[in-house]
């Protein structure tokens, strides 16, 4: 297992968190800007070989066969009235056999034109964060609770979620994975069904049909509120830690 203040370390400069840590080799202050400049979209891959579980081909396969076919289900589905603005339905990416599953709320501009979840500055920010912890999107995959944008990026409205369940469940049932972190407060109060501050959700575990599940500030309030990363290193570290005890 890696040594976890490597990562730390990685991390912190990674996001740009101002502590001590962070500092100790940069004299100059890291901003937002700076973690989001084109000449730094390449991050440098950290090896993650002993921090992912590698799934055998039938396994792939089979999860992959069924996602693959309810994702082109959901491509024409008309159950609600998101479906009249989209450009595209946005299912969900990365390994069908992934351990771990991160969920968002719904599709923003840059996605409903791609077809594809968190490609945008939020998602450049997600990429960093699973980089820290060794991983990126081929290792896990990455869904969110309604697969059409909302006009003006609005939350969705609960009959639009509640339209867009079917597509959820079956793509979680599909997916069957060993832990679930959810992006967001309106990611976790759909999945969790609760009226709860984002700030009451995360920091502990919670449970999702048996499945050990994580709340973790957005992206997109973490390029807001900066100050609020070192929180999710703490909740990154511990999806780490878990993921570690259950592969053990
Ligand atoms: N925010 C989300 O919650 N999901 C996306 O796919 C993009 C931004």
């Amino acid at each position: 297992m890696p040594d976890n203040s490597v990562f730390q370390e990685f991390y912190l400069r990674e996001i740009g968190v101002q502590t001590p840590l962070a500092l100790h080799e940069a004299s100059e202050p890291v901003t937002e800007r700076d973690i989001l400049s084109p000449s730094d979209e390449k991050p440098v891959m950290v090896s993650s070989e002993d921090m992912v579980s590698v799934p055998s081909v039938d396994q792939v396969s089979s999860r992959g066969d069924s996602l693959q076919e309810i994702a082109m289900q959901a491509s024409s589905c008309r159950a609600c009235a998101l479906s009249e603005q989209r450009q595209k339905v946005v299912f969900g990416v990365g390994n069908p056999n992934a351990d771990i599953v991160f969920i968002g709320e719904a599709p923003g501009h840059e996605e409903d034109l791609n077809g594809e979840p968190f490609v945008g500055r939020a998602g450049h920010l997600l990429d960093r964060m699973l980089l820290s912890q060794g991983m990126d999107r081929s290792q896990v995959y990455i869904m969110n609770t309604v697969k059409c944008r909302p006009p003006n990026n609005r939350d969705p409205k609960p009959e639009e979620v509640q339209a867009c369940g079917k597509w959820f469940d079956a793509q979680l049932r599909a997916l069957s994975p060993k832990l679930i972190c959810l992006l967001g407060r309106v990611a976790a109060q759909t999945v969790l069904e609760t009226d709860a501050p984002l700030s009451a959700m995360r920091g502990k575990w919670h449970e999702y049909h048996g499945i050990p599940l994580r709340v973790m500030y957005h992206p997109a309030y973490l390029l807001r509120s900066p100050q609020q990363k070192r929180h999710v290193w703490h909740d990154l570290c511990e999806l780490q830690k878990r993921y570690q005890l259950l592969l053990a």
